[in-house]
């Protein structure tokens, strides 16, 4: 007979655990002990759940690198006491997180799901217990006393997602998130199919390694028609920058005037790695394809290909972080390190 499985929730914060504070009529985070109280069903699942939560609970739009370290490390550190384990965070920011933790979490073999809720658990028509609910089914699953998921996922609304894939769509609809390139790893109905041909398969016997060095020296340039140069320039002589996103249009294309493109070209100069990554949530950047988007290939944009913006910052946080040397920089950039990009 296979033993129980234990599952440890981490609670960070998010609409899942709120409360509406009646003078003021906002939601704010309550105690995570509560949290158990209001969903006694969770009692009826066939596993262990323990649980730990951030001293204080926080909306996700406060989140920032220290948080995702202190999640890292919370893995961490009950790693081996544990089969699995289900992050829950506002879903505000929870591509973003979920994706940086995919980067920091390397060499991973156990299931790592994050979830939250559009609704808070105590609410009558509230998403967030079908959400736990499946999520710790999905951290639990095993067969052959081998994990049935080993990457950082993210479950909301009946899918079950790769973290660094998906995008929050929708502030309003219980169906949130999205993964444009990539297709769900699991769908949950009547059953809870797995797409195994989908799921990561860890082809390596080494011990997981938390990176914790992230580097936030970086910025988002959204690209618009009518951007005046003056403000492009200013974002790449932000003082210690080191890398920027740059979002493009469609298939990674940018204006090919002179000016914009020598000032790119002199940020690349300085050091600085530029990232082209569409501003479209699904398909790709293809370099060359569009005579405006050859002369950002030529001057050493590193093309993020079909990333999602959210990962893209991610990834370009860690490889700093790791310190890659500037030869190779690109040349891991732009290959798939935790499915992120598609391998054509
Ligand atoms: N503002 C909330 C947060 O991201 C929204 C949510 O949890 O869905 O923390």
């Amino acid at each position: 007979m296979t033993r129980k499985r234990k599952i440890l929730l981490i609670y960070t914060g998010g609409t899942i655990g709120m409360v509406k504070d009646y003078t003021s009529k906002a939601l704010k985070a309550f105690d995570f002990s509560q949290i158990l109280e209001n969903i006694p069903e969770l009692k009826q699942l066939d596993c262990e759940i323990a649980s730990v939560s951030f001293e204080e609970p926080i909306d996700s739009s406060n989140m920032n690198t220290e948080y995702y370290v202190q999640i890292a490390e919370m893995i961490e550190h009950n790693y081996e006491k544990y089969d699995g384990f289900v992050v829950l965070t506002g879903s505000d920011t929870m591509s973003y997180i979920s994706s940086a933790i995919s980067f920091m979490l390397e060499y991973l073999t156990k299931p790592v799901i994050f979830t939250g809720s559009q609704l808070p658990i105590g609410y009558l028509r509230t998403d967030a217990k079908e959400n736990l609910i499946t999520s710790i089914e999905i951290a639990s699953a095993y067969k052959d006393e081998l994990p049935v998921v080993s990457e950082v996922c993210l479950y909301f609304e009946y899918k079950l997602y790769r973290a660094n894939r998906t995008t929050k769509l929708s502030a309003e609809q219980f169906e949130a998130f999205a993964s444009m390139n990539y297709p769900p790893l699991a769908e949950s109905g009547v059953h809870l199919n797995f797409n195994k041909d989908l799921l990561e398969v860890p082809t390596h016997n080494k011990k997981l390694i938390v990176r914790k060095n992230l580097c936030s020296d970086i910025a988002i340039l959204k690209l618009f028609p009518g951007i005046s140069l003056g403000v492009v320039e200013s974002v790449l002589n932000i003082k210690n920058i080191k890398g920027i996103i740059l979002e493009t249009y469609g298939a990674g294309n940018a204006p090919s005037n002179k000016g914009f493109i020598k000032l790119i070209s002199n940020a690349i100069g300085k050091g600085i790695y530029i990232v082209n990554v569409t501003q479209c949530v699904g398909g790709s950047v293809l370099p060359g394809h569009y005579e405006t988007s050859s002369q950002l290939k030529q001057i050493g944009v590193i093309d993020a290909k079909d990333m999602t913006t959210e990962s893209a910052l991610a990834k370009l946080m860690y490889l700093l972080g790791i310190g890659i040397e500037k030869e190779e920089f690109s040349l891991y950039y732009e290959q798939s390190l935790r499915g992120e990009i598609t391998n054509k």
